[in-house]
């Protein structure tokens, strides 16, 4: 030890720090993506996934789930950004892949591919041969946490893997569309951190809210867009229908420059 009290070593994948300390190294997605899978900062979620991943539900006993961090998914030159809050025990947590696997990403996947941003309107696991267009999805937490919820202190922590994930994104990104306003609200200070400035008072989340970020040090302007999340709380009762995610998803590849089917 030093006397700082410190080994002077890189925190390791169980240290507080690990993702602060690691994440803003990495010059390509992939380096960034195959750092986070090992990260275990937050114990109470390390401790969750891997709960889950020995009790599973019963349609998916005969599978071996990821139970680790889980990567954005899509194209590294991404033009849109769709952002939920964090994966989901039996979906992103089995399967490694965002969204895939749950009924929210049924949801999700079959709007994206309504609008021509999915190349298939299923995913059911990560080998399935779903691609995206212009898209990545990604989440301010990555690892499953209990009832969907992520204490603040494990957003906290999070933070900086999807920071470096928008920073390496930034040459291209031009629209973010924010899955619910617990992911809008955990968004905003991760956009801050990833150099775009933050309007005051704050924006506040709504379905269809719209507000554009000025980019810092030459970087370009953000579009952000709010969405209810598809969860199935929103889409069982119909506040979030199949018509209004494919709007969105239009409206933001438009902005986005991206093509789309009509
Ligand atoms: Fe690491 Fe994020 Fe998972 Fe916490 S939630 S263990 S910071 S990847």
């Amino acid at each position: 030890m030093d006397e700082t009290g410190t080994t002077g070593q890189p925190p390791g994948p169980g240290e507080p720090d690990f993702p602060a300390q690691h994440a803003p190294h990495p010059t390509r997605l992939d380096e960034l993506d195959a750092l986070m899978v090992r990260c275990r900062a937050c114990p109470r979620l390390v401790a969750w996934r891997e709960e889950v991943a020995v009790v599973k539900r019963a349609a998916f006993r005969d599978q071996e789930y990821w139970a680790r961090p889980v990567p954005g998914f899509g194209p590294a030159d991404a033009a849109l950004a769709v952002i939920g809050l964090a994966p989901a025990a039996h979906g992103g947590n089995r399967t490694g892949r965002m969204f895939t696997g749950d009924a929210a990403g049924d949801f999700l996947f079959a709007a994206l591919h309504a609008v021509g941003l999915a190349s298939q309107p299923t995913a059911t696991h990560a080998g399935d041969g779903l691609t995206l267009h212009g898209v990545r999805l990604a989440s301010p937490v990555r690892c499953a946490p209990p009832q969907n919820r992520p204490t603040t202190a494990e957003r906290d922590t999070c933070r900086p893997w999807l920071s470096a994930e928008l920073e390496l994104l930034s040459p291209g990104l031009r629209v973010l569309v924010v899955l619910g306003g617990f992911g809008w609200q955990a968004l905003l200070p991760v956009l801050a951190d990833a150099g775009w400035q933050l309007p005051r008072p704050r924006p506040a989340f709504g379905h269809g809210a719209q507000v554009t970020l000025s980019g810092t040090d030459g970087r370009e302007d953000l579009r952000l867009i709010g969405c209810y999340h598809p969860s199935q709380r929103n889409t069982f009762t119909g506040r979030l229908t199949p018509a209004m995610l494919v709007d969105v998803f239009r409206e933001a590849a438009d902005l986005a420059g991206l093509p789309t089917t009509p």
